[in-house]
Formats: structure tokens, C-alpha cells, sequence
């Protein structure tokens, strides 16, 4: 109402060098761009360049520069807007998450000291769930609390979890399972399917990192281009790229919001009403008016 406000609506991300406005996509569209910071596909409400089909989440756009983390409590961990691991080329490299095990080849929080990372999904886990089955709480579980050797059966999938990953768990009941079947609605829960005893494969997980860094060099072989071809904003431009490939800041993004789709309703996905959208047609026009 009153509170409309144009940041809502467009932002300047250090990783793409157009502004990206906030567009509704529809459900169940079949061609709904991918999040550059997560790679998981978008839908709802989302900060796009459309002309790039460069798209982000709203909760990814506004990560954290800098992140202490209950998993990781000897250093705050920091983002970066590419894996920290490259062989040189830009872009060329992945990382293992620590908290699903899973390769990512876009944006991280990681420890330099330690070269722990974390998919900024995994790091938004709820450190607690309710789940309907259990009178307690379940915490997220960063450690293996069993002897080693034992199983932990999940209590949901009734199929065993991989030691090696995070998991919810109530220590008393020793009841628990996998962050796939316990967080109602984080888009990590991608990372954690299950469909039996996990057997993590290095070289599998290196395969499919190995797609999706095709992809991101091919992005950032753009980004590059584009940015030499932008002589006005050259200077601007160089800057914005090195602090982007040093886990730079970025503008608008002091907070951490949370990935859960709940918080992006409660965040971005007001519009949907008439008012609303003739309000952003207007900011838009007022925009398109201001650049020309
Ligand atoms: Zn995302
Ligand atoms: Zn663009
Ligand atoms: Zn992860
Ligand atoms: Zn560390
Ligand atoms: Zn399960
Ligand atoms: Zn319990």
C-alpha cells in the first residue's frame, strides 16, 4: 500500500551487469529460467534480466557477503559468487558441499582456511523442524551422533542416511532422517532425495558438476563479453567483475533471508493483486522514462 517501494521492484546484483526486475513466473512454465546463484530452476516470483535470461531468487539475491554459521562455528564463512576451487580459468572449478555432499559450480559460502563450503541453500536449513509424526523438535545435525558403522534408518523414507551428510534427528527418541523429508519447504531439499542406501560418488558428483560448469563458463564467457563491449561502464564494469570473482560485495544484501518458500511469499510474493502490478507497470514506465 503506502509501503510500496521501488527497491522491491529492480536491483543492481555485482553479478550481472544489467538490473534485474522482480517478474512473476508462472507455475508449471516449462521454460522457467534457472537461478544463477543456486541452479535450481525458478518459479514464483524472481529478479530476472530477460534478455540475458539471467534470473535469481529473491533470497539468493540477497545473500550475506559474510555468514557465521552454527556448522561451522572457527570462522564466518564467505560468499562467493563462483567455487573457490578453479584451475586457473575463470569459473573452471566446483565445490563439494559439506553439508549434502553434492558438487555446486555457482555461488558458495566458504571457509579459506578450512575450504569448507556450503550450497547458500544447505546454509539456510531451519537449525530445527516440527514434523507432524514426532512430538519434539528434530535439530539439524551436522555431525554423525551414532557409533560409526551403525545406520540411522530415516523415520520417514524408512531408508538409511549417509553419514556423511546433514541430517534432522531427535538425540532422546533417536528419531530422525533425511533434510529431504523433514524440511517442509527449502529448495535444498533437492539435494537430499532419497531413493535408498546413499553411496556418494566422487566422480559422479564430478560429471555433474563437470555439466554445469559447461554452462557457467558459457555465462561468464558472456558476462566477459559483454563487459569489454561496454566502454562506458568499463572501469565500473572491471571492478564489479573482480570483486565478483573475489566474493565481493554486493549491493543491497546485508541480510540473510531465508530460503524457505514461506519467507519468499511473506517477502515477494505479495503481487498477484491488480493494485500491485498496475503499480509496478507504473514504476516501470517511470523507469523506461528515466534512462531515456
Ligand atoms: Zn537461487
Ligand atoms: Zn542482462
Ligand atoms: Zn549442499
Ligand atoms: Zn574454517
Ligand atoms: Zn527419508
Ligand atoms: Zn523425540
Amino acid at each position: 500500500m503506502e509501503k510500496e517501494n521501488k527497491e522491491d521492484y529492480t536491483l543492481i546484483h555485482i553479478s550481472h551487469l544489467h538490473p534485474l526486475h522482480l517478474t512473476d513466473i508462472p507455475p508449471a512454465v516449462a521454460a522457467a529460467p534457472t537461478c544463477h546463484a543456486c541452479r535450481l530452476r525458478c518459479s514464483g516470483s524472481i529478479f530476472e534480466c530477460a534478455p540475458c535470461r539471467f534470473a535469481l531468487h529473491p533470497p539468493c539475491a540477497r545473500l550475506p557477503k559474510m555468514l557465521p554459521h552454527p556448522s561451522h562455528p572457527a570462522h564466518p564463512l564467505s560468499l562467493l559468487l563462483a567455487p573457490a576451487y578453479t584451475d586457473g580459468g575463470i569459473g573452471g572449478g566446483f565445490f563439494a558441499c559439506d553439508a549434502c555432499r553434492r558438487g555446486g559450480v555457482a555461488f558458495a559460502f566458504h571457509c579459506s582456511h578450512c575450504s569448507f563450503d556450503l550450497h547458500p541453500a544447505c546454509a539456510a536449513l531451519p537449525e530445527s523442524v516440527h514434523h507432524p509424526s514426532h512430538p519434539h523438535p528434530v535439530a539439524l545435525t551436522y555431525e554423525y551422533p551414532f557409533p560409526a558403522g551403525t545406520h540411522l534408518v530415516c523415520d520417514l523414507c524408512r531408508n538409511s542416511c549417509d553419514p556423511m551428510q546433514w541430517f534432522y534427528v531427535c538425540i532422546e527418541c533417536q528419531f530422525g532422517g533425511h533434510v529431504g523429508c523433514f524440511v517442509p519447504t527449502s529448495p535444498a531439499k533437492e539435494f537430499y532425495q532419497q531413493t535408498g542406501p546413499v553411496q556418494k560418488d566422487a566422480a559422479a558428483a564430478a560429471a555433474e558438476a563437470d555439466q554445469a560448469a559447461v554452462l557457467l563458463r558459457q555465462q561468464q564467457q558472456q558476462l566477459m563479453n559483454a563487459i569489454s563491449t561496454a566502454n562506458m561502464m568499463s572501469a565500473n564494469a572491471n571492478n564489479f567483475l573482480k570483486s565478483a570473482m573475489m566474493g565481493g560485495t554486493m549491493p543491497g544484501s546485508t541480510v540473510l533471508r531465508d530460503m524457505s518458500e514461506t519467507n519468499l511469499e511473506i517477502n515477494f510474493n505479495k503481487p498477484g493483486s491488480e493494485h500491485t502490478r498496475r503499480e509496478r507497470e507504473k514504476f516501470y514506465a517511470q523507469r523506461r522514462t528515466y534512462l531515456n
